[in-house]
């Protein structure tokens, strides 16, 4: 079976961006409004000759109600159903409440998680990445899913963790 990456992280992170990013092309919505993505979006994707799928999901917030539940629902489904995980913050925001409670959710489900500092656009930025250690997920993955920065190292880890 083709092994299955999941991207979550809470509103507006870049998480389509980096899934754009993954597959090489535009297909996954990218919005400034968050709530876009509602479902488990699936996509093909390859690397260095090996296949896999790459799972876009909607914005994951704890304690949601309507329709923001069902789509933190989804993407904890995408969550319990893949081989590895791709956890996404902001770093120029820095760690929120709501990542931290994202990160309780992921503990639950077991499941090897990367930890993506999104939004390094420049060296600068890398700086504020580090701050992400405190989130005890190890160490942050520094990229520019906008502009690419990091995106080739990333992908050389995700499948070193399939
Ligand atoms: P999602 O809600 O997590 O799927 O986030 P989106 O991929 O839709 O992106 C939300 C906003 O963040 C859009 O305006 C993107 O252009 C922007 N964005 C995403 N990745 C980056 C990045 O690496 N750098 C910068 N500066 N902006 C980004
Ligand atoms: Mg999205």
């Amino acid at each position: 079976p083709v092994p299955v990456v999941a991207v979550v992280g809470r509103p507006n992170v870049g998480k389509s961006t980096l899934v754009n990013r993954i597959i090489g092309r535009r297909q996954a919505v990218v919005e400034d409004v968050p709530g876009v993505t509602r479902d488990r979006v699936p996509y093909d994707a390859q690397w260095s000759g090996r296949q896999f799928t790459v799972v876009d999901t909607g914005g994951w917030e704890p304690d949601a109600r309507d329709r923001a539940a069902a789509i933190a629902a989804q993407a904890e489904i995408a969550v319990a159903t893949a081989d590895v995980v791709l956890f996404v913050v902001d770093a120029v925001v820095g760690a929120t409440d709501v990542d931290e409670a994202a990160v309780r959710m992921l503990r639950r489900s077991a499941k090897p998680v990367i930890l993506i500092a999104n939004k390094v656009d420049n060296a600068a930025t890398e700086i504020e990445a580090t701050s992400l250690w405190s989130l005890g997920l190890g160490e942050p993955f520094p990229i520019s899913a906008l502009h690419g920065r990091g995106a080739g190292d990333l992908l050389d880890a995700i499948l070193d963790a399939l």
